[in-house]
């Protein structure tokens, strides 16, 4: 049974939190010097645990076990939000570190590699490392200002790639970034999928008038139309929504914006997230609706689409491997979505992959403020351990 090092592994993430430090956060957005220098302390670090450890062009840090035919891979991401938490992407980088680590040392005879992908939260364009290493990455069409960050950091490897003979799991763990385990009062998650995401914007074309003067008959009030529209918006979503379906209006803008002129244009930017790809289409239909029905009248309104991502779902059998070593432990996992995006989510696209969530403190992230009990930290690196090591006694 491989037994993890609580003490090396809660160190190691209070080094890596020394880079970029801010408060009880870090600062560490993808091709800063702080994440530079993360990511060279990485490096060393996997050497030290025995890991064939080198980095790529995009800043990917990939560790190999030596030797191994057939590996796990464990990962996650070690660059932040502006000031954000310690938490975020350094949990499960770290906890495949301490993993490999353990493992190498106890003779436990699996191969597990390990990575830190790069450009997760999107300075530059998100999921940057976990595209590449999954040959999902289109290199003609990088924005110029990536291009320029890539030459300066001077990460100069060969991209590294998945390996289809090698590996046949990915496992991340992550801090949930929410409050549901809090609430449900539970210390492990496992994730079912990470939801689809669409987003559209919306926009009201009127006429700008005197708002003393015009009378109420006679207008073309785009802001007017908008705002009922966005009324009717959130009340047709609300009545279609699933348990785990969120949806945001989180721009609003009116034209020119003042209290005595007639706004003469309005936009809106709305978004959803499900893990159903047939609900996120039912409720784009309704939004096409609605705003084909405010058109009706004096205000011209108009649907764009702005994003539409799918929803990746997890594979059942490595959640449940999971879960079982959840419960091996003593623990009820909760089976829960993930809201936010992750690099698993393009992982999933080519190797089975699975989630572990351990609690946020408060549901707080991407921000200064997010943290998890210690305890918490260390059991759930002991369940991904079990989990690996189910998984390895199936790899020969
Ligand atoms: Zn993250």
């Amino acid at each position: 049974m491989v037994q993890i090092d609580p003490r090396r592994l809660l160190a190691d993430l209070r080094r890596l939190a020394g880079f970029g430090k801010v408060g009880s956060g870090v600062d560490r957005p993808a091709f800063t010097p702080a994440d530079i220098a993360a990511r060279r302390w990485l490096e060393q670090r996997m050497r030290e645990a025995g890991l064939d450890a080198s980095i790529d062009r995009y800043g990917n840090v990939y560790g190999r076990t030596p030797g191994a035919r057939r590996a796990v891979l464990i990962g996650s991401h070690t660059d932040s939000v502006p000031k954000g938490g310690w938490l975020d992407g350094a949990l499960g980088v770290v906890y495949g570190l301490e993993i490999a680590r353990a493992c190498i040392e106890q003779g436990c005879g699996a191969g597990i590699d390990v990575i830190s992908f790069q450009e997760e939260e999107g300075r530059y364009s998100p999921l940057l490392g976990a595209r590449s290493f999954c040959g999902l990455l289109d290199e003609q069409s990088l924005p110029s200002n990536l291009i320029e960050a890539i030459a300066a950091s001077g990460f100069g490897g060969e991209p590294a790639r998945l390996e289809r003979a090698r590996h046949f799991a990915y496992l991340e763990a992550h801090i949930e970034q929410g409050p549901k385990l809090e609430a449900a009062r539970r210390r492990i998650g496992v994730v079912s999928g990470i939801v689809g995401i669409r987003r559209a914007r919306v926009a009201a074309q009127g006429r700008a008038d005197h708002a003393g003067t015009t009378p109420m008959s006679m207008r073309r009030d785009a802001g007017a139309t908008l705002v009922r529209l966005a009324h009717a918006v959130l009340e047709r979503f609300a009545g279609m929504a699933g348990a785990d379906t969120v949806w945001n209006i989180g721009a609003l803008e009116l034209q020119p914006g003042a209290a005595n002129v007639v706004p003469s244009a309005a936009s809106m930017q709305v978004e959803f997230r499900d893990m159903d790809e047939a609900r996120l289409e039912a409720m784009r239909a309704a939004l096409h609706d609605l705003v084909v029905q405010a058109g009706r009248g004096q205000v011209t309104v108009e649907l764009e689409e702005t994003a539409r991502i799918a929803p990746a779902p997890m594979d059942p059998e490595l959640a449940g491997v999971i879960a079982e070593a959840a419960r091996s432990i003593g623990e009820e996992p909760l089976a829960l979505p993930s809201g936010a995006g992750h690099d698993a989510m393009v992982l999933s696209r080519v190797v089975p992959s699975a989630m572990l969530f351990i609690p946020s403190i408060g549901g707080r992230s991407h921000d200064v403020a997010e943290d998890t009990a210690e305890e918490d930290i260390v059991l759930g690196c002991r369940v991904l351990a079990r989990a690996v090591e189910h998984l390895a006694r199936g790899m020969e």
